[in-house]
């Protein structure tokens, strides 16, 4: 029997970019460990990890290339008739309609550096339609670089360092099991673990304090405590005079929200506004830490620059143990892929990619006629389900590159099958560790399936585009994406992760920030410049929120947060998945069920004027009065479609999604 382990990494869409060990008997993937050179994954993977043994060899894995026949049925074709048949479509679109009515859609299902030889193909092309923005986070991280000039924090595990942590609308337990570990690691040596969230979650259930404010009402909640830290004296002086820049202005903001009207906006009592306040300020070093959550609703990047002043005002940037947890871009050095054609001359448009759905029906001149989709189930995951699949359905040709059939392949004329993280080598970079990481290749593809690599060379081979991108050794190629100066990293990658931003542990511990004015900023008016919003955060009432006309016919907010067990709509359609995970219910408060006449296990209708949903009801006394929720990630059939009743609404700034601004009201179907 051979046996080997390769050391690898998770690239999955997830804070953790976890360090893997695969071992590989006889061919076939038979383990999965964590692999302890990581430093802040420390040797562990979680339940999602663990299962890619049974992912990878998965029956149900695609291995053929698929082609929906007259019946509107999918069956397996050769390779080279349906990327024959994919080219003549593509050609014939370009020719008559441009190559803007063709649209490439690329999710964030798992990432590597690779994916950039797309433009290799696209760029002789012509060009192609994209989707700017993310469903997921840009308004954080542009409210982020607005205040301090780059999206980075301390090394995870200063996190121990910490006296107070606070986690707001952050479910680390679940969607961070790493960060978790090391918060209740500091937990265990004196720390306060604060959580702000409107459900009861794992993370709540560990805290030293809960407090469940009314969801988009982060802005208020931030400058109120900001208030109460300056009325108390307790704002750090010194570093808001050398460090800051439009304090006088941001003051005069945080005057407008006393207590007692931060209590009436967010719904908390003034006690607790005041005493979580000032446990804040007084414990040093604080870490704050905020989840995506709380911006994803159409005022978020003001909400977001309102809570991410807090560490600055209380001089809890720059230090071990203190600072803004958002997102870690140190590791996001990568150059793109070596040889890709010019792009002189390359036609391009874009639209926010939660408008994907009305985007698809309403551009114009050219119309899009056909769409490519990878790493990416848009039918499950955008709002406004309906729209998108009428999109969808309304264009000429749709291919899928997919590891598994999903709500879009449904829709889709071609199906690719798509290779595993285990089938190819990349390099991956994270969002909360520092470190880039060795994808390093543990298996042949099955059978019958090709990399995106060999996909795009294949397209170009076909169209008689230049193809020394993919000519590279394939070593080389990566050696090449890495930072100036690191050549030589590709060899002690296969050891290690490296950290190759030479930012250091302590993030701004010198002080110097890469804004504009080269301090904080507590007014930007880069913010205004380009976002057209008030160069100092403040609160607005949301469109769709608690105080909208809306509110009176849809009384409830929806909330549709992540898991432990799915990265969106993946692993779903695992067994060992389906056996731990908890059910997707109807979250609801008993008191709002026993207004609408819900009892426990009823089949809820979750409607509004966009659509509606069907879920079993869960009476969950830990979930705030007027909130309800459902998980996101529908993957199998008798999920609930949630994203049927999301806004397709774009943030503030960033162009972001907004999920959780959705009114509804629930009733027995
Ligand atoms: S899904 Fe996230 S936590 Fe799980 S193994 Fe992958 S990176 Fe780690």
């Amino acid at each position: 029997m051979s046996r080997r382990v390769v050391r690898t990494v998770c690239p999955r869409n997830c804070y953790c970019t976890c360090g893997m060990l695969a071992t590989v008997e006889d061919g076939r993937l038979v383990k999965i460990e964590g692999d302890p050179e990581n430093p802040a994954t420390a040797g562990e993977v979680c339940v999602k990890g663990l299962s890619y043994v049974e992912r990878v060899a998965h029956e149900t894995r695609l291995t053929s290339p698929l082609r929906r026949n007259g019946k509107g049925q999918l069956e397996p074709v050769s390779w080279d008739d349906a990327l024959d048949e994919i080219v003549a479509g593509l050609w014939s679109i370009r020719k008559e309609s441009g190559p803007l009515a063709v649209l490439h859609y690329e999710g964030s299902g798992s990432h590597g550096a690779l994916s950039g030889l797309s433009e290799a193909f696209w760029n002789p092309f012509g060009g192609v339609t994209r989707a700017h923005g993310d469903l997921c986070w840009p308004a954080g991280l542009e409210a982020t670089r607005l205040t301090y000039g780059a999206n980075r924090h301390n090394h995870p595990t200063l996190t121990r360092q910490s006296r107070f942590i606070l986690l707001w609308g952050h479910n680390p337990a679940e969607t961070n099991i790493h960060q978790w570990r090391q918060i209740l690691e500091a937990q265990a040596e004196g720390a306060t673990v604060a959580v702000l969230d409107p459900r009861c979650t794992d993370s709540t259930d560990a805290a030293d304090i809960h407090l469940q404010p009314r969801p988009g009402t982060d802005g208020a909640l931030a400058l109120g405590m900001a208030q109460i830290i300056v009325t108390e004296g307790l704002h750090d002086g010194d570093f808001l005079r050398d460090h800051a820049e439009g304090v006088d202005a941001y003051l005069d903001r945080i005057g407008e929200f006393p207590p007692e009207r931060t209590a009436e906006i967010t719904g908390l009592e003034v006690g607790a506004i005041k005493d979580l306040a000032l446990s804040y300020a007084r414990r040093q070093p604080a870490l704050l830490i905020a989840g995506f959550g709380l911006q994803r609703h159409s005022h978020a990047g003001q909400a977001m620059r309102a809570v991410a002043l807090l560490p600055a005002l209380t001089g809890n940037i720059g230090i071990p143990g203190g600072g803004w947890q958002y997102a870690n871009l140190n590791s996001h050095c990568l150059g793109p892929p070596p040889a890709l054609p010019a792009s002189d001359g390359v036609q391009s448009r874009s639209f926010p990619t939660s408008r994907l759905g009305r985007s698809l029906q309403e551009l114009s001149d050219p119309h899009l006629r056909a769409a490519w989709i990878e790493k990416a189930n848009p039918v499950s995951q955008h709002p406004r389900t309906k729209e998108v699949i009428r999109g969808l359905a309304g264009l000429e040709m749709v291919v899928v590159v997919d590891q598994f059939l999903t709500d879009t392949t449904r829709l889709a004329h071609f199906v690719l099958p798509a290779k595993t993280l285990f089938e190819e080598e990349d390099l991956v970079n994270a969002y909360w560790h520092p470190y880039v990481q060795l994808r390093q290749k543990v298996l042949d593809p099955p059978k019958g399936v090709r990399t995106e690599t060999e996909i795009w060379r294949e397209l170009c081979v076909r169209c008689g585009y230049p193809t020394e991108a993919f000519d590279i050794d394939p070593t080389e190629r990566l050696r090449a994406m890495l930072p100036e100066g690191h050549d030589d990293a590709l060899e002690a990658l296969r050891d290690r992760p490296l950290d190759l931003s030479g930012q250091g542990d302590v993030a701004w511990e010198d002080r110097v920030f890469e804004t504009p004015s080269g301090k904080v900023e507590f007014t930007s008016e880069a913010a205004t410049q380009l976002w057209g919003v008030d160069s100092v955060p403040g609160f607005d009432a949301l469109p769709e929120g608690h105080l909208s006309d809306l509110s009176e016919q849809y009384p409830l907010q929806l909330l549709t947060c992540k898991t432990r067990e799915r990265i969106h709509s993946q692993f779903g359609n695992l067994e060992g998945i389906r056996e731990v995970e908890r059910p997707r219910v109807l979250d609801i408060h008993p008191e709002d069920a026993a207004v609408r006449g819900l009892a426990e296990g009823d089949v809820a209708r979750i409607w509004n004027a966009r659509g509606s949903a069907e879920a079993p009801v869960h009476l969950n006394p830990g979930i705030r009065k007027g909130v309800v929720h459902v998980l996101e990630g529908r993957c199998v059939p008798d999920d609930p479609w949630v994203n049927l009743v999301t806004s397709d609404g774009v943030t503030d700034m960033g162009f972001g999604a907004v999920f959780y601004e959705c009114r509804v009201e629930v009733d027995l179907p």
